[in-house]
């Protein structure tokens, strides 16, 4: 613009026009400017002043806000003190004045509320919104509650509240308004049929029951052992299967139960047995004799030219010291296990399977007792000199049909000694 004016002066006499009617344009706008922040100005100072009961309350900028503060104030003191007739608009008095800082609609409803004689500023207790009473104390509600969900928690409530919303707020309510704690925990008591409120104390309890869970057997074979032969290795121990549930209670009565599921509580342990391998037991006649004793064979079986009581001797005698041990030849269940008080002196007969029976006389001592099953090779007694001996020596014999004796050494031959 101004490069142009510099070389074209009808432009610039045409722009200099132009810029003189912005600056008169410019002087309007500062005049205008001027008389609406005075008018906006004197606008503020004016405040409308209310007066509640002779009493200035507040002020506020406009007749409008006066209204608007008197009705929710009204309206609110209506609710709290329960009357359906104005109480501030009577005792209002509005001014008009200058030079007051206002406040806002709300903050004067508060204070009409305030001045309202008996409105006082208490802690509230509401079910649901519906006030019961007032307290003085913040935990007041805390305190009387407690009591009444203790009533209904026992060991296994994992949670105790009302069904209704409890509140204590800070906040104006009728000084006629019941502040007994007493009271106020009679109307939240739940026992209390009476009472509008009709407080429902919710509990949820946990509940279990358990199942057991049956444990396996694992077998472990023994060559060297018997069928007969089992071992408890491990006990078997049964597992815990719970059943959880979550049951809800209202004033103590059970009104629903919510399955949670299972869950393992405790792994069973498996039962671990050896069972012997070969079957049959162990007592079971094999069906050959071993020797019953080491020693010297000191007569055999029959005649012999210098037996004291018997000419034919009966079987056959192997001679060592007293004490020497003495096995029986082969498995079976002894029969007779005393002393004869006579020619054997102390004697085990064993019955085997076969029908075959073994004698074992003059023992010095009897370790198995009648109807006992032994093992060939079971220590059965202790070699002796009781009955008709000249030393210690043990008399053995075999009885095929189990009572009349043969030569024993035809069934002993070829079999080594069980040591
Ligand atoms: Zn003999």
């Amino acid at each position: 613009m101004y490069f142009k004016r510099h070389d074209h002066s009808n432009i610039t006499e045409r722009i200099g026009r132009k810029s003189r009617k912005v600056l008169s344009l410019s002087a309007l706008s500062v005049c205008a400017l001027v008389l609406t922040l005075m008018c906006a100005f004197s606008n503020s100072n004016i405040c409308y002043a209310v007066a509640y009961d002779g009493q200035i309350v507040g002020q506020v900028s406009s007749r409008a806000e006066v209204d608007a503060a008197v009705e929710a104030a009204e309206s609110t003191v209506e609710e709290i003190l329960g009357n359906d007739v104005p109480v501030i608009v009577p005792d209002l008095t509005v001014t008009a004045r200058v030079g007051s800082a206002p406040e806002s609609a709300e903050d004067l409803a508060g204070k009409l509320i305030e001045s309202v004689d008996g409105i006082v500023w208490r802690w509230a207790v509401t079910v649901d919104g519906a006030t019961v009473g007032a307290l003085d104390d913040p935990d007041g509600l805390h305190v009387l509650l407690q009591p009444i969900l203790d009533r209904y928690t026992t060991d296994s409530t994992v949670s105790a509240f009302t069904r209704q919303e409890l509140e204590c707020s800070y906040t104006l309510v009728s000084a006629e308004l019941t502040s007994d704690p007493v009271k106020i925990a009679w109307l939240l008591d739940p026992e209390n049929v009476q009472s509008p409120y009709r407080v429902t104390v919710v509990t949820r309890e946990a509940r279990q029951t358990a199942e057991a869970i049956p444990y396996e057997t694992e077998i472990l074979y023994d060559e060297d052992g018997y069928s007969d032969e089992v071992s408890v290795d491990r006990q078997g121990q049964e597992g815990v299967l719970s059943h959880n549930f979550v049951a809800e209670l209202e004033n103590g009565r059970e009104v629903s139960i919510q399955d949670l599921g299972s869950c393992v509580s405790s792994e069973p342990i498996s039962e671990v047995r050896t069972v012997g391998a070969i079957p049959g037991s162990r007592t079971d006649s094999r069906g050959y004799y071993i020797w019953p004793t080491v020693g010297l064979i000191t007569a055999g079986y029959g005649w012999r030219d210098t037996d004291v009581g018997n000419a034919y001797h009966q079987g056959m005698d192997i001679a060592n010291s007293v004490g020497t041990d003495v096995w029986a030849a082969d498995g079976g269940e002894v029969i007779y296990a005393e002393n004869t008080y006579g020619a054997y002196g102390l004697m085990v007969k064993i019955l085997h399977d076969n029908g075959e029976v073994t004698c074992y006389a003059h023992l010095s001592k009897i370790l198995v007792e009648v109807g006992e099953k032994v093992a060939q090779g079971e220590l059965i007694a202790k070699m002796g000199m009781t009955g008709y001996v000249s030393g210690p020596h043990l008399h053995f014999e075999v009885r095929p049909d189990g009572e009349n004796p043969v030569d024993p050494m035809k069934y002993l031959e070829g079999w080594p000694d069980p040591e």
